[in-house]
């Protein structure tokens, strides 16, 4: 997959990606529900149709990667893919509880509490859910499906055979390449991320923040 393929689209602090596959296009999250405008713009923007829209992935389900989906499904008529373990946040709400590991996402996680209408979403049930190994070829996307919990349960990162991947919230760049600011569980983020760590992957598309490579974290590790 070559670079110019994907589109970073940002939406204020969190990064939805447009990657243009054979015969459409992949949206990898969605935003928050207050970004519909300008996602939809960029949809437009790039020529992606609601038939060009193959598949809606979300690499976890929190509420700044998947404020979008159920407009998707309405409008665009696509299918929203997403790992099962996290589906309760999506079709109920579910609030999970997590550590923060900054002053910064400590800081954040209040004014989240403060804002907290600001920051609600339409649920929605997901139309597939992935699982570790899957194949996305049948979406003319050449990549698989990691689970790769400890931000969250569900927390799944999407690697092209080419070796980009797409992180979600599990590596973030908001002033520097590093690990989750958010933590679910530590001990089964420290196994995905020793895990990933043995693979062949070259970029990281995070969550949030621009796309970095993995060598530059790496030594870090
Ligand atoms: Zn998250």
């Amino acid at each position: 997959m070559k670079n110019e393929n994907i589109t970073t689209i940002e939406l204020t602090f969190v990064n939805a990606f447009l990657v243009r596959v054979h015969d459409g296009f992949i949206l990898i999250d969605t935003g928050l529900a207050m970004h519909w405008e300008k996602l939809e713009k960029e949809l437009m923007s790039a020529d992606c149709l609601p038939d060009k829209l193959k598949l809606v992935i979300v690499t976890h389900g929190d509420l700044d990667h998947v404020g979008n989906c159920a407009k998707l499904q309405e409008k665009y008529k696509c299918k929203i893919a997403m790992h099962k373990d996290d589906s309760l946040m999506v079709e109920n709400g579910l609030l999970l509880k997590r550590k923060a590991r900054s002053l910064t996402a400590k800081v954040f996680s209040i004014i989240r509490r403060l804002f907290r209408r600001k920051f609600t979403f339409d649920k929605f049930k997901p139309d597939v859910y992935l699982s570790e190994g899957q194949n996305l070829n049948e979406y003319g996307f050449n990549a698989k499906v990691l689970h790769i919990p400890g931000h969250t349960k569900g927390s799944i990162g999407i690697l092209t055979d080419d070796g980009n991947l797409f992180a979600g919230d599990t590596f973030t760049n908001k002033r520097k390449p590093e690990i989750a600011n958010y933590i679910e569980n530590h001990l089964e983020l420290e196994n995905s991320i020793n895990r990933l760590k043995k693979m062949n992957i070259k970029m990281i598309y995070p969550g949030h923040g621009k796309p970095f490579e993995m060598e530059q974290l790496a030594r870090k590790l």
